[in-house]
């Protein structure tokens, strides 16, 4: 099975920023503040050919971080506002 490095890069930021921001971590809001965010973003598949330092390259190139983490924190903003708002059509495991 193939891998979208995008992904993968978003999933590994947004672990690392969530712990700083005051929104709901459960399994549904993660993963519409990953939805949100991979929405606003190329996804970005490997050939077979590529080696493994490019790829690793990929994850840690400075300026893709930046963009990436802009695009978190305005989906992180995003979730914020409709957390426990059962009106919007999300899914929130803490809702009541
Ligand atoms: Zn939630």
């Amino acid at each position: 099975m193939i891998k979208n490095y995008m992904e993968i890069l978003v999933s590994n930021l947004l672990s690392e920023v969530i712990v700083n921001y005051d929104v709901c971590k459960c399994q549904n809001c993660l993963n519409d503040i990953k939805a949100i965010v991979l929405n606003n973003l190329s996804p970005m598949y490997f050939l077979s050919s590529v080696e493994k330092s490019e790829k690793t390259a990929f994850l840690l190139n400075r300026q893709n971080r930046i963009s990436v983490l802009a695009k978190i924190v305005s989906a992180l903003e995003i979730v914020k506002k409709n957390e426990h708002n059962s009106n919007n059509g999300r899914n929130c495991e803490n809702n009541t």
